[in-house]
Parts: structure tokens; sequence; C-alpha cells
């Protein structure tokens, strides 16, 4: 069975979104920190190496600043990431420590992929942080990067583009659904839950279409759109839920959660 491939994954991007960072309140789950610290630990002492892109920069310095909502114009949502940045890596580095995990904070804007001098450097910046047992925690420049100029917006697709600079092998995206349904779980008693997809043709594709939260940006057309790019650099990648961080030992340790996509090579 090919889940039993996932046993060998050595560099893996751990993406997180915001609805399983805090509760629907706006507030920080603490438990939730706390567990995805132990697990992302564990799993780097086992001998993977880590990186995780999280979210919830946004909501968080939203909530700080006593906004009732998340801010939907483009300076509003600037002036909340620049406060809940630096919240967020507080609470990382607060449990992560309890470990002693080393972590670091990256941001990253679109236009470095655009740049091969700047592509390497923050290449080699990954390299130097994961060879020092750094888990690098990703996020996107939300500060500077504006509509206009070229921003990722949703982490999802973020992630995929880390995952390919650094050559990820296996890339696990935690959100706020299980996996990918055979139709909308909310409206279908039938829908079932995919566990393999080995291409996404088509009626994949459509199936994706919309189910944003209301919190975080990436709906199940990011995380396809996600799946295409990595599948494509030679890495699988999962979509599980993210309300127990433990899911990410069963995923490493090939049991059948979530929604797997398989590289391509598998089937090639
Ligand atoms: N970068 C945004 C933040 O930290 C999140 C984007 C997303 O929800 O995918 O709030």
């Amino acid at each position: 069975m090919y889940r039993k491939e996932l046993t060998n994954r050595k560099r893996i991007v751990v993406k997180i979104g915001t609805t399983s960072l805090t509760y629907p309140n706006g507030n920080i789950n603490l438990r939730r920190f706390a567990k995805l610290a132990s697990v992302l630990t564990d799993l780097k002492n086992s001998g993977r190496e880590i990186i995780l892109v999280s979210s919830g920069a946004i909501a968080v310095g939203a909530k700080r600043l006593g906004l009732k909502e998340r801010p939907r114009d483009t300076i509003g949502k600037q002036a909340s990431s620049a406060v809940g940045q630096g919240i967020l890596m507080q609470y990382y580095e607060k449990s992560f420590n309890e470990y002693n995990q080393r972590v670091a904070q990256i941001l990253i804007t679109k236009d470095i992929f655009n740049y091969e001098h700047k592509r390497i450097n923050v290449r080699n910046t990954f390299e130097k942080l994961l060879e020092l047992d750094v888990i690098p925690i990703v996020n996107e420049n939300d500060t500077v990067a504006t509509e206009e100029f070229n921003e990722f917006s949703d982490n999802d697709t973020l992630a995929s583009y880390v995952t390919e600079l650094i050559k990820g092998d296996l890339l696990i995206i935690l959100s706020d659904i299980d996996g990918m349904y055979t139709g909308d779980p909310n409206k279908d008693k039938n829908a079932s839950l995919i566990s393999v997809i080995e291409n996404i043709n088509d009626d994949i594709i459509s199936l994706a279409g919309g189910s944003a939260s209301s919190l975080g940006t990436g709906g199940m057309a990011t995380k396809v759109q996600a799946a295409m790019k990595v599948t494509a650099a030679n890495c699988d990648m999962v979509i599980a839920k993210g309300d127990d961080p433990t899911v990410i030992y069963s995923i490493t340790s090939g049991q059948p959660v979530g929604t797997l996509f398989a590289r391509k090579r598998f089937y090639e």
C-alpha cells in the first residue's frame, strides 16, 4: 500500500491554518500550540526535518487590537498581522522551549520566487537552519505583501512554494476539514472521504471549488492547487484535520488518515 511509503519521508513541511490555532472567538488555543510543539519536536528527534508554515498572524493581531472581526481591507490586514506575527512567535517560542527545541521565523513574499538570487538566498537559509537542528516557522510577510503587489494571500499556496523550494518530500496541510470528500459533507449525507488521489483530474478540481472558512483564507481549491504543485515536484501531500496534531504521527507512520495526494512519480 502506497501509504507505507510515507514512513520514509524525511523532509516534512507542516502547514497549520488559523482555525486550528485559535478558538472561534479568536482567542489562542493554547492546548493546540502545546500539542503541536510536542509532536513536531518528537518527530524531529526521530530524525526527520521539520518546517512549519503557520497562519494566524492576522486573526491573532485583530483580536489583540480588539477588532470585532478579521479585517478585509489590505491596510487593516497589514496592521493586524504586524501586531499578530510577534504574538504568534511568542507562543511558538514558549511552546517549543518546553522541549528545548529551537525555532526561527522566516517571513516570505512571493516576489522572492521570481528572482533566482533571492530564491537561492532563502533556500540557503532554510538549509542552514535545518542543519542547525532548528524548526523554521514560515508565514507570508503580510505587512508588506499586498494584493496589488503579487501576494500569496493564502498559506496553502505559500506552503506549496516553500515545499518545492526546499525539496520537501511530504507536505501535511492541517485544516478544519479532515480531507477531501466526494461531495460537500455539510450538505450531502452520502459524501465520503477520499483516501488517496493519484491523479488530479478535472473531476477533482471541480469538486474542490469554494469552501473557505470564516477565519482563514484558504479553501479546498487552494489545497488542490498546492497538491498539483508539490506532486509534480516529487512530493506527497496529505490534508488532515488539525484539531489533534497527533494525526501527524498517524500520517508519518503510514496510516490511512485524511486525503493523500500521491506524488507523480508513483504512477508514471
Ligand atoms: N498569512 C495569514 C496570517 O498569518 C494567513 C493566510 C491564510 O489564512 O492562509 O494571518
